[in-house]
Protein backbone atom coordinates (compact mmCIF):
# COMPACT_ATOMS: atom_id res chain seq x y z
CA UNK A 1 0.00 0.00 0.00
CA UNK A 2 1.28 3.36 -0.80
CA UNK A 3 2.16 5.67 1.80
CA UNK A 4 0.00 8.32 0.44
CA UNK A 5 -3.10 5.50 1.16
CA UNK A 6 -2.01 4.59 4.32
CA UNK A 7 -1.75 8.19 5.47
CA UNK A 8 -5.63 8.74 3.81
CA UNK A 9 -7.01 5.96 5.51
CA UNK A 10 -5.81 7.28 9.41
CA UNK A 11 -7.01 10.05 8.08
CA UNK A 12 -10.65 8.36 8.01
CA UNK A 13 -9.93 7.04 11.57
CA UNK A 14 -8.95 10.29 13.29
CA UNK A 15 -11.73 11.97 11.82
CA UNK A 16 -14.43 9.57 13.66
CA UNK A 17 -11.92 9.87 16.61
CA UNK A 18 -12.17 13.79 16.31
CA UNK A 19 -15.95 13.46 15.63
CA UNK A 20 -16.70 11.07 18.50
CA UNK A 21 -14.82 13.69 21.15
CA UNK A 22 -16.61 16.51 19.78
CA UNK A 23 -19.92 14.89 19.77
CA UNK A 24 -19.28 14.04 23.72
CA UNK A 25 -18.52 18.02 24.43
CA UNK A 26 -21.47 18.93 22.45
CA UNK A 27 -23.85 16.39 25.11
CA UNK A 28 -21.84 17.68 27.87
CA UNK A 29 -22.70 20.84 27.60
CA UNK A 30 -25.80 23.04 26.67
CA UNK A 31 -23.85 24.91 23.99
CA UNK A 32 -24.70 25.71 20.33
CA UNK A 33 -21.05 26.82 19.52
CA UNK A 34 -19.45 23.31 20.56
CA UNK A 35 -23.02 21.79 19.01
CA UNK A 36 -22.28 23.48 15.94
CA UNK A 37 -18.63 22.80 15.89
CA UNK A 38 -19.58 18.92 15.73
CA UNK A 39 -21.45 18.90 13.23
CA UNK A 40 -18.41 20.39 11.18
CA UNK A 41 -16.90 17.23 11.97
CA UNK A 42 -19.56 15.13 10.35
CA UNK A 43 -18.17 16.83 7.09
CA UNK A 44 -14.18 16.04 8.31
CA UNK A 45 -15.43 12.32 8.31
CA UNK A 46 -16.92 12.96 4.34
CA UNK A 47 -13.89 14.51 2.97
CA UNK A 48 -11.60 12.33 4.88
CA UNK A 49 -13.48 9.49 2.59
CA UNK A 50 -13.33 11.67 -0.19
CA UNK A 51 -9.65 12.19 -0.41
CA UNK A 52 -9.21 8.62 0.03
CA UNK A 53 -11.32 7.71 -2.71
CA UNK A 54 -9.42 10.23 -5.29
CA UNK A 55 -6.08 9.41 -3.82
CA UNK A 56 -6.69 5.51 -4.86
CA UNK A 57 -8.08 6.61 -8.29
CA UNK A 58 -4.73 8.52 -8.53
CA UNK A 59 -3.09 5.66 -7.68
CA UNK A 60 -4.32 3.38 -10.68
CA UNK A 61 -2.14 3.22 -13.36
CA UNK A 62 -2.97 4.23 -16.98
CA UNK A 63 -5.64 2.21 -18.90
CA UNK A 64 -7.49 1.94 -22.11
CA UNK A 65 -9.79 5.06 -21.20
CA UNK A 66 -7.41 7.03 -19.08
CA UNK A 67 -3.77 6.65 -21.36
CA UNK A 68 -1.98 9.82 -19.41
CA UNK A 69 -2.75 8.28 -16.11
CA UNK A 70 -5.38 9.26 -13.31
CA UNK A 71 -3.42 11.77 -11.11
CA UNK A 72 -5.61 14.65 -11.70
CA UNK A 73 -8.32 12.64 -9.46
CA UNK A 74 -6.39 14.64 -6.65
CA UNK A 75 -7.17 18.37 -7.69
CA UNK A 76 -10.70 17.71 -7.66
CA UNK A 77 -10.54 16.38 -3.64
CA UNK A 78 -8.63 19.83 -3.36
CA UNK A 79 -10.84 21.83 -4.72
CA UNK A 80 -13.52 20.72 -2.92
CA UNK A 81 -11.70 20.93 0.20
CA UNK A 82 -11.39 24.84 -0.80
CA UNK A 83 -14.62 25.38 -0.86
CA UNK A 84 -15.41 23.97 2.39
CA UNK A 85 -12.24 25.65 3.42
CA UNK A 86 -13.86 28.93 2.07
CA UNK A 87 -17.22 27.91 4.08
CA UNK A 88 -15.14 27.31 7.47
CA UNK A 89 -14.16 30.91 7.02
CA UNK A 90 -17.74 32.62 6.87
CA UNK A 91 -18.55 30.02 9.71
CA UNK A 92 -16.07 31.68 11.79
CA UNK A 93 -17.24 35.18 11.05
CA UNK A 94 -20.90 34.72 11.81
CA UNK A 95 -19.87 33.01 14.74
CA UNK A 96 -17.44 35.61 16.35
CA UNK A 97 -20.74 38.20 15.19
CA UNK A 98 -23.05 36.17 17.47
CA UNK A 99 -20.47 36.00 20.16
CA UNK A 100 -20.06 39.43 19.85
CA UNK A 101 -23.97 40.41 20.22
CA UNK A 102 -24.99 38.03 22.32
CA UNK A 103 -22.54 37.19 25.27
CA UNK A 104 -24.10 35.30 27.60
CA UNK A 105 -22.83 31.84 27.15
CA UNK A 106 -23.74 29.57 30.42
CA UNK A 107 -23.14 26.33 31.32
CA UNK A 108 -19.90 24.93 30.09
CA UNK A 109 -18.71 22.24 32.00
CA UNK A 110 -14.22 21.58 32.32
CA UNK A 111 -15.31 18.37 30.95
CA UNK A 112 -16.74 19.08 27.65
CA UNK A 113 -14.21 22.19 27.28
CA UNK A 114 -11.89 19.14 28.13
CA UNK A 115 -12.95 17.16 25.32
CA UNK A 116 -13.38 19.38 22.75
CA UNK A 117 -10.20 20.73 23.73
CA UNK A 118 -8.44 17.14 22.84
CA UNK A 119 -10.14 16.86 19.51
CA UNK A 120 -8.25 20.28 18.78
CA UNK A 121 -5.03 18.73 19.79
CA UNK A 122 -5.93 15.59 17.85
CA UNK A 123 -6.74 17.89 14.84
CA UNK A 124 -3.78 20.05 15.41
CA UNK A 125 -1.12 17.34 14.98
CA UNK A 126 -2.98 15.76 12.45
CA UNK A 127 -3.26 18.60 10.04
CA UNK A 128 0.63 19.62 10.27
CA UNK A 129 1.24 15.77 9.46
CA UNK A 130 -1.00 16.32 6.36
CA UNK A 131 0.86 18.99 5.12
CA UNK A 132 3.97 18.10 5.41
CA UNK A 133 3.35 14.41 3.58
CA UNK A 134 1.04 15.86 1.55
CA UNK A 135 3.87 18.33 0.18
CA UNK A 136 6.84 15.29 0.33
CA UNK A 137 4.54 13.12 -1.81
CA UNK A 138 3.36 15.91 -4.35
CA UNK A 139 -0.26 14.38 -2.97
CA UNK A 140 -2.70 17.79 -3.47
CA UNK A 141 -5.33 15.75 -1.79
CA UNK A 142 -3.75 14.94 1.61
CA UNK A 143 -2.30 18.80 1.55
CA UNK A 144 -6.00 19.98 1.31
CA UNK A 145 -7.12 18.01 3.85
CA UNK A 146 -4.22 18.94 5.93
CA UNK A 147 -5.26 22.56 5.00
CA UNK A 148 -8.88 21.82 5.66
CA UNK A 149 -8.45 20.31 9.17
CA UNK A 150 -6.39 23.35 10.16
CA UNK A 151 -8.87 25.66 8.90
CA UNK A 152 -11.13 23.46 11.59
CA UNK A 153 -8.62 23.61 14.36
CA UNK A 154 -8.95 27.43 13.75
CA UNK A 155 -12.76 27.66 14.20
CA UNK A 156 -12.54 25.07 17.34
CA UNK A 157 -10.26 27.49 18.90
CA UNK A 158 -12.24 30.48 17.75
CA UNK A 159 -14.86 29.17 19.68
CA UNK A 160 -13.12 28.56 23.07
CA UNK A 161 -12.16 31.55 23.15
CA UNK A 162 -15.41 33.10 22.16
CA UNK A 163 -16.52 31.42 25.01
CA UNK A 164 -14.04 32.28 27.47
CA UNK A 165 -14.25 35.89 26.18
CA UNK A 166 -18.19 35.64 26.94
CA UNK A 167 -17.43 34.34 30.12
CA UNK A 168 -14.67 36.96 31.34
CA UNK A 169 -16.13 39.76 28.92
CA UNK A 170 -14.55 43.46 29.03
CA UNK A 171 -12.17 41.83 25.99
CA UNK A 172 -15.51 41.44 24.02
CA UNK A 173 -13.85 43.21 20.67
CA UNK A 174 -10.48 41.44 20.90
CA UNK A 175 -12.94 38.44 20.02
CA UNK A 176 -14.38 39.24 16.64
CA UNK A 177 -11.04 41.50 15.74
CA UNK A 178 -9.27 37.77 16.03
CA UNK A 179 -11.89 35.68 14.27
CA UNK A 180 -11.60 38.62 11.44
CA UNK A 181 -8.12 37.42 11.07
CA UNK A 182 -8.18 34.34 11.39
CA UNK A 183 -10.91 33.45 8.80
CA UNK A 184 -8.84 35.90 6.28
CA UNK A 185 -5.62 33.42 7.25
CA UNK A 186 -8.08 30.90 6.02
CA UNK A 187 -9.35 32.20 3.23
CA UNK A 188 -6.01 32.68 2.00
CA UNK A 189 -4.95 28.87 2.17
CA UNK A 190 -7.98 28.05 0.59
CA UNK A 191 -7.47 29.85 -2.27
CA UNK A 192 -3.97 28.72 -2.61
CA UNK A 193 -5.41 25.20 -2.59
CA UNK A 194 -7.98 26.54 -5.34
CA UNK A 195 -4.68 28.12 -7.24
CA UNK A 196 -3.15 24.73 -7.40
CA UNK A 197 -5.51 22.65 -8.52
CA UNK A 198 -7.01 25.03 -11.25
CA UNK A 199 -2.92 25.44 -12.86
CA UNK A 200 -3.21 21.56 -12.24
CA UNK A 201 -6.38 21.27 -14.56
CA UNK A 202 -5.00 23.78 -17.09
CA UNK A 203 -1.64 22.06 -17.86
CA UNK A 204 0.10 24.82 -16.42
CA UNK A 205 4.19 25.08 -16.84
CA UNK A 206 6.00 23.95 -14.23
CA UNK A 207 8.35 26.67 -12.16
CA UNK A 208 11.66 27.77 -13.68
CA UNK A 209 13.66 25.96 -11.83
CA UNK A 210 11.79 22.68 -13.53
CA UNK A 211 12.45 23.79 -16.69
CA UNK A 212 16.26 24.86 -16.26
CA UNK A 213 17.09 21.03 -14.36
CA UNK A 214 15.54 19.74 -17.54
CA UNK A 215 17.50 21.94 -20.21
CA UNK A 216 20.97 21.42 -18.04
CA UNK A 217 20.07 17.79 -18.25
CA UNK A 218 19.52 17.79 -21.85
CA UNK A 219 22.57 20.18 -22.31
CA UNK A 220 24.74 17.94 -20.28
CA UNK A 221 23.86 14.08 -21.18
CA UNK A 222 22.86 15.07 -25.14
CA UNK A 223 26.43 14.03 -26.09
CA UNK A 224 26.10 13.39 -29.96
CA UNK A 225 22.64 15.86 -30.57
CA UNK A 226 23.06 19.15 -32.27
CA UNK A 227 20.38 20.89 -30.20
CA UNK A 228 17.19 20.97 -28.28
CA UNK A 229 13.81 22.77 -29.02
CA UNK A 230 10.31 22.97 -28.25
CA UNK A 231 11.05 22.00 -25.15
CA UNK A 232 7.00 21.34 -23.39
CA UNK A 233 6.01 20.45 -19.93
CA UNK A 234 3.42 20.11 -17.45
CA UNK A 235 2.63 18.65 -14.00
CA UNK A 236 0.11 16.46 -13.18
CA UNK A 237 -0.08 15.53 -9.21
CA UNK A 238 2.98 14.09 -8.57
CA UNK A 239 3.86 13.19 -12.20
CA UNK A 240 5.71 15.71 -14.74
CA UNK A 241 5.38 15.23 -18.36
CA UNK A 242 8.06 16.19 -20.85
CA UNK A 243 8.63 16.46 -24.13
CA UNK A 244 11.04 18.06 -26.64
CA UNK A 245 12.55 17.68 -30.22
CA UNK A 246 16.21 16.68 -30.86
CA UNK A 247 17.75 17.66 -33.40
CA UNK A 248 20.97 15.37 -34.25
CA UNK A 249 23.03 14.43 -37.90
CA UNK A 250 20.95 13.10 -40.29
CA UNK A 251 23.41 10.14 -40.95
CA UNK A 252 23.04 9.36 -37.38
CA UNK A 253 21.81 5.47 -37.00
CA UNK A 254 18.71 4.83 -34.98
CA UNK A 255 20.67 3.27 -32.58
CA UNK A 256 22.97 5.93 -31.78
CA UNK A 257 19.86 8.75 -31.65
CA UNK A 258 18.14 6.24 -29.30
CA UNK A 259 21.29 5.92 -26.60
CA UNK A 260 21.55 9.18 -26.75
CA UNK A 261 17.42 9.68 -25.93
CA UNK A 262 18.25 7.34 -23.32
CA UNK A 263 20.73 9.03 -21.92
CA UNK A 264 18.93 12.11 -21.36
CA UNK A 265 16.01 10.19 -19.94
CA UNK A 266 18.02 8.53 -17.20
CA UNK A 267 19.68 11.58 -16.17
CA UNK A 268 15.76 13.62 -15.81
CA UNK A 269 14.03 10.62 -14.36
CA UNK A 270 16.62 10.99 -11.47
CA UNK A 271 16.56 14.57 -11.22
CA UNK A 272 12.83 14.68 -11.88
CA UNK A 273 11.22 11.68 -10.33
CA UNK A 274 8.08 10.46 -11.68
CA UNK A 275 8.85 12.13 -14.66
CA UNK A 276 7.19 10.88 -18.33
CA UNK A 277 9.11 12.06 -21.22
CA UNK A 278 8.44 11.81 -24.90
CA UNK A 279 11.43 13.00 -27.51
CA UNK A 280 10.64 13.44 -30.89
CA UNK A 281 14.16 13.41 -33.06
CA UNK A 282 14.94 15.21 -36.08
CA UNK A 283 17.85 15.87 -38.94
CA UNK A 284 19.61 19.12 -38.76
CA UNK A 285 17.90 21.11 -41.27
CA UNK A 286 14.73 20.79 -38.39
CA UNK A 287 17.02 23.23 -36.55
CA UNK A 288 15.52 26.02 -34.54
CA UNK A 289 17.38 29.41 -33.75
CA UNK A 290 15.14 30.48 -30.92
CA UNK A 291 15.06 28.99 -27.61
CA UNK A 292 17.13 26.51 -28.30
CA UNK A 293 18.94 24.20 -25.96
CA UNK A 294 22.87 23.93 -27.48
CA UNK A 295 24.26 21.05 -26.80
ZN1 LIG B 1 11.36 20.51 -34.30
ZN1 LIG C 1 13.30 3.84 -26.29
Amino acid sequence: MSTAISIAWKSIIIALVVLALKIVAAWLSDSVALYSDAVESIVNVFTAIAALAAILIAARPPDENHPYGHEKAEYFAAMAEAVLIGAAAFAILSQAWFTYHDRQMLNVPAEAFAANILAGIVNGVWCLILIRKGRALRSTALEAEGWHLFSDVMSSLGVLVGIMAAKITGIAILDPLLAVFVAANILWSGWQLMKTSILGLMDTAPDDDIIDTIRTAIAEEGNGALEAHDLRARLSGPVTFIEFHLVVDGQLSVNKAHNICDRIEDRLLVEIPNSRIIIHVEPEYKAEEHNSISI
